[in-house]
């Protein structure tokens, strides 16, 4: 058997950020401190970090006044933001940079008077927290069908915004529908889909043309790691999305010389490796790393927990590692 390790994958620094940040947050202020919602979308994340103190709720109520909450990757809707103040909750924001710049230009949209069609997934972290900027101003898609049933009176002024995980050739499809339905509707200067979510998608479009299989590690509510299965599978290419070593099943492989390996933008390196030397010691593979871009972008802390560190020293980070470790660049 033949392995090829895919990259980019993995962790972009959208969750490097707010995984680090839930870490020197518990070392910081100690536990139980509250995240709302999961911190990133992946379960082995998310356990180990509830086996450290971490409490992940769905709503502000769960939350005790004066606790420490903080907001995850995905961000939030400021209807949240007011409820947390008003019940005298501390919050840090670990909302990833480029989530808040789509609510930003959301904001910014429906300030110019425009009326706005984000495409997207319903019910995701994200989705609601950028809807819920500019209520009663924007609506969803989520298939070109739903692009021909919008019923916007002529002359409405229209602007489009997507979700940031989507597949990439599917948001295209959407939003040239879009522009066909809606010559005048505008949109910002490049889309909103993050250039993890479009390098990693890249690197499966191009290497699981030299593969028969294709084995995704990350978990079934993280939008961007079954992106990644469903890219594979339109391949031609069977595909599996797993959280982990423990999901594989050997009588996958039957047949299959040649297995790509990846990882959705929550998934942590530790889990790839994990299922590497699981081939090695089966199969007797080889391994072999397969980069198709560098990747060098990283956020700060948030400021309310850099302002708490200079209290307190920074931790060495037990879960995230340092960026070079689970950097593609690196393999
Ligand atoms: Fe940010 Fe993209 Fe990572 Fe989401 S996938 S956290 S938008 S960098």
């Amino acid at each position: 058997m033949k392995v090829l390790l895919a990259s980019p994958r993995g962790f972009c620094a959208g969750v490097n950020m707010a995984v680090e940040s839930l870490d020197q947050a518990l070392a910081v202020y100690g536990p139980p401190l509250y995240v709302f919602h999961e911190i990133v979308h992946n379960r082995p994340v998310v356990q180990a970090f509830r086996a450290k103190g971490a409490i992940f709720v769905e709503t502000i109520d769960e939350v005790p006044p004066g606790a420490n909450l903080m907001y995850s990757a995905h961000g939030v809707s400021p209807a949240i933001r007011r409820k947390s103040e008003a019940a005298g909750i501390k919050t840090i924001d670990a909302t990833c940079p480029l989530v808040t710049k789509v609510h930003l230009e959301a904001i910014q949209f429906a300030k110019e008077g425009y009326q706005i069609v984000l495409v997207g997934h319903a019910g995701h972290d994200e989705v609601v927290g950028t809807m819920g900027e500019v209520e009663g101003s924007i609506r969803l898609v989520e298939t070109v069908e739903d692009v021909a049933a919008l019923d916007y009176p002529a002359g409405t002024r229209l602007a489009f915004l997507t979700q940031t995980t989507l597949s990439v050739d599917e948001a295209r499809a959407i939003i040239l529908a879009l522009k066909n339905r809606f010559p005048h509707i505008v949109g910002p200067r490049k889309d909103d889909i993050c250039y993890a979510t479009q390098n990693r998608q890249e690197a499966v479009r191009l290497l699981s043309q030299e593969a028969d299989m294709v084995l995704v590690l990350g978990s079934s509510n993280s939008s961007n790691s079954q992106r990644l299965a469903e890219l594979a599978r339109e391949s031609g290419r069977a595909a599996h999305l797993i959280d982990g070593p423990q999901d594989i099943q050997f009588e996958w492989f039957k047949g299959h010389e040649t297995v790509l390996i990846t990882a959705g933008a929550s998934a942590p390196e530790h889990l790839v490796q994990g299922c590497v030397s699981l081939l090695e010691e089966k199969f007797g593979a080889d391994v072999e790393s397969r980069s198709v871009r560098e990747e060098n972008v990283r956020f700060g802390l948030p400021r309310e927990l850099r302002q708490a560190l200079t209290s307190f020293p920074a931790v060495p980070a037990s879960y995230v590692g340092s960026p070079e470790k689970s950097s593609p660049a690196a393999n």
